[in-house]
């Protein structure tokens, strides 16, 4: 019965490492071969379009249609000079993944021949039919039009044959149809926010960018092996099967020598991810047996995100080259290390300064400060808008499941920085005095060390922890697009930063305080008013959960719960001031996000059922008649003494027949409960009955299967078990 099994197991045992063949050119020189980058720009463009290009990158300033005419006909030359012959809009729809429709270049001329035909037309705007992409009702099928439009600011690049340009998508009204839109919007927020505050420190200061650095967490499995589990190749993770009994416990996979197979396949991403210009740097085991991670060096929030998205599509790719299946899901194996996506994040100015770097004197010091605390102050102010931004069905399954950062959110600052704040806060009300101003300067914004990185103690169970010289938002899942952490992250900011320059600006012009000193006073008072939202504990323990309901914190466990703030009047007024997203456009989100989650739960119950139905419960049976031929042949040859002999069995046919009918009586009711969810109109009301009525059954079901697959003979098992997934190498 379970011959699909043992063949995968014996195919993925057999598996030999598949040998990419390093390239004889160093990765430096492959290092954004296949990108259409400045360097390749400067060489095919005459020299005033590509000033027009780089206004556009660095001003965003507008492209003329002549100056896209002489872009676009560079693009191709460059395009078709590296083998590409099709060319693709890429963009983010609301999915979460990336789409692409690839156009060939080639044009018949109607003499029977043909040209290579690309335009600043076709490089400006596509007009993709998307009436299957989600928008949330913004634009309806009838209406069918999304347009995909140029994104200069991150740079064309070829997959394969196919030459693909970074778009925006959006509808024929011009609402944000995809993830980048509000990203770029909120970007520009956070720039001019953030601009206005440098100046204070720095005249020369022109421009502020978002900086990220992801690092994503997988899980590599034989892809033989995942193709027996229905559950892993329909919904990413194992809706049954009991755990191993040797798991992480030992915690003998973090950072342990990389299993062959899985360097290989490594290797070979990191070829084309450096072909690409997607700069990955950093390779390790991660935590659970078979969990990897791979981190860039940072780049423009904007291109990491462009970059984060290729990096998934890649490795999908790549995987399957190396008989891989990658898993981005946040929670494939419970019991098991989930997998983030950590965000780490800062702003950065154009003339080259960190401003969550310390620096080397006073005046740098409290710069750092002044952005540090605003964006604690920024986390304080708007914990729950964070929280929706990372709301999924998956992470649901991580965030608090004692191994990730819990659904509570709080910023984890280290025992230094503490110190500082806990000084700041004591600086006296109106201006200062000379001395107050030397001990300040002196003594506690002169004394913090330009290396931080060595002095913050890690905090691992802290969902936003700064780290040195960023922050890093850690509870973002793995198979998130981050353009959306990023564009509240950013907006928060933002918004705190405006709210900060009207403050000081007050002091300064309306009270006749200096700058410095507004600026401590000012700073004072967020410290006090953002203490709820620092801590410094084990964000794991039961006591920090009753700590922060004490506080005032929310702890938005569900993914329904957590995104009703998004159309909260607050949130909407918060979107509509800094121009990142219109009512129409955050409503259409939030029933996007809904209908994603009924849909993930309603996926997995008709998986879970469907293989409960079909694959454990015959499997229970077959092996319950095998017992129940024993037992017969035991009382022909026993006679009436055979129970002494086949008690414990007859004892097994009755737990099993016991599993078997809890198996069958919850199926029902959870197809039942979907039923009954299925018909409720509003989508929110669904979800939380999906949330409530419906996923409580899964435990149950999965329990039962479970406590089968350990009573039920290893050869008739069909579902490929948690030790062979995880611990074949
Ligand atoms: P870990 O968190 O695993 O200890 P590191 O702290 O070395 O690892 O760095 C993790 C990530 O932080 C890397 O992707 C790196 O590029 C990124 N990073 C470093 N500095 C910044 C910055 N100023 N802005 C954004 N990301 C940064
Ligand atoms: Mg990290």
């Amino acid at each position: 019965m379970a011959t699909l099994r043992f063949e995968a197991l014996k195919l993925s045992l057999d598996r030999k490492p598949i040998q990419v063949i390093e390239p004889a050119v160093r990765r430096s020189e492959l290092y954004g071969i296949n990108v259409f980058n400045l360097s390749n720009i400067s060489h095919y463009l005459p020299k005033d379009a590509f000033n027009a290009v780089m206004d556009a990158v660095n001003l965003g300033k507008k492209i003329d249609r002549k100056i896209a005419d002489q872009v676009a006909s560079a693009m191709k030359s460059w395009a078709i000079s590296k083998g590409a012959t099709h060319y693709t809009h890429w963009f983010q729809p609301l999915t979460g993944g990336t789409a692409e429709k690839h156009d060939a270049f080639f044009e018949p001329k109607g003499d029977g021949t043909a040209i290579d035909k690309f335009d600043g037309g076709q490089l400006v705007q596509q007009e993709p039919d998307a009436s299957s992409f989600p928008s949330g009702g913004i634009r309806n099928t009838f209406e069918a039009r999304g347009y995909s439009a140029w994104d200069p600011t991150s740079p064309a690049f070829i997959m394969g044959t196919t030459l693909c340009i970074p778009t925006i998508f959006v509808s024929y009204t011009g609402e944000a149809l995809d993830n980048k839109v509000p990203l770029l919007r909120a970007l520009h927020a956070v720039d001019e926010a953030a601009t206005d505050i440098a100046r204070y420190f720095d005249k020369n200061v022109g421009k502020v960018i978002a900086t990220l650095g992801w690092e994503q967490e997988y899980f590599l499995i034989d892809s033989a092996l995942a193709a027996t589990r229905p559950d892993l190749m329909m919904a990413g993770r194992v809706l049954l099967g009991h755990e191993a009994a040797k798991g992480q416990q030992l915690e003998d996979h973090y950072f342990g020598s990389i299993p062959e197979r899985a360097l290989a396949f490594m290797r070979d991403l990191e070829i084309e991810c450096i072909k690409l210009a997607v700069p990955v740097k950093t390779r390790h085991n991660e935590v659970a047996p078979n969990q990897f991670e791979v981190a860039p060096l940072f780049e423009e929030a904007n291109l990491a995100v462009d970059h984060n998205s290729l990096l998934m599509d890649i490795m999908s790719k790549v995987a399957g080259r190396h008989n891989f299946k990658v898993l981005f899901h946040e929670k494939p194996f419970a019991g098991i290390n989930g997998s983030g996506k950590h965000n780490n994040w800062s702003l950065a100015t154009d003339t080259g300064v960190n401003l969550l770097g310390p620096g080397k004197t006073p005046k740098s010091n409290l710069q750092f400060l002044t952005f540090f605390i605003n964006t604690i102050k920024a986390v304080n102010d708007n914990a729950d808008l964070l929280r929706a931004s990372i709301a999924s069905a998956n992470n649901d399954h991580r965030l608090g499941a004692n191994e990730a950062p819990p659904a509570i959110i709080s910023v984890f600052i280290g025992k230094y920085l503490s110190q500082v704040l806990d000084e700041l806060e004591n600086v006296s009300d109106g201006s200062l005095s000379p001395e107050e101003k030397t001990e300040l300067k002196l003594n506690v914004v002169g004394k913090i060390p330009e290396i931080l990185l060595d002095n913050t103690d890690r905090n691992r169970t802290s969902p936003f922890a700064f780290t040195g010289n960023k922050f890093e938002f850690r509870a973002v899942g793995s198979s998130a697009n981050c353009a959306k952490a990023m564009t509240i992250l950013n907006l928060i900011v933002a918004e705190q930063l405006v709210s900060f320059k009207k403050e000081v600006d007050h002091l300064v012009e309306n009270m006749g305080m200096k700058k410095d000193d507004a600026i401590f006073n000012v700073l004072r008072e967020l410290i006090k008013s953002s203490k709820k939202v620092r801590f410094e504990g084990d964000g794991y323990s039961e006591d920090w959960v009753k700590e922060a309901k004490k506080r005032g914190l929310s702890n938005f466990k569900t993914t329904p719960e957590a995104l009703k703030v998004m159309i909260s009047k607050e949130s909407l007024a918060l979107f509509e001031k800094h121009k990142i997203m219109n009512k129409i456009e955050v409503e259409a989100r939030y029933e996007i996000e809904l209908e994603e989650y009924i849909k993930k739960v309603q996926i997995e119950g008709r998986i879970l059922g469907d293989i409960s139905r079909n694959h454990v419960i015959p499997t229970a049976v077959a092996y319950q008649n095998k017992l129940i031929e024993n037992v017969q042949g035991l009382k022909d040859i026993f006679g009436n003494d055979y129970t002494q002999y086949a008690s414990e069995q007859i004892n097994l046919i009755k737990q099993i027949s016991g599993h078997i009918g809890s198996i069958m009586s919850n199926v029902d009711k959870m197809t039942e409960a979907r039923k009954k969810a299925n018909i409720i109109d509003h989508a929110d009301k669904r979800a939380v009955a999906y949330c409530n009525n419906v996923k409580p059954y899964f435990d149950e079901i999965r329990y039962a299967c479970d406590k089968l697959e350990l009573l039920i003979d290893d050869e008739l098992w069909p579902l490929t078990k948690y030790r062979e997934l995880l611990f074949t190498k």
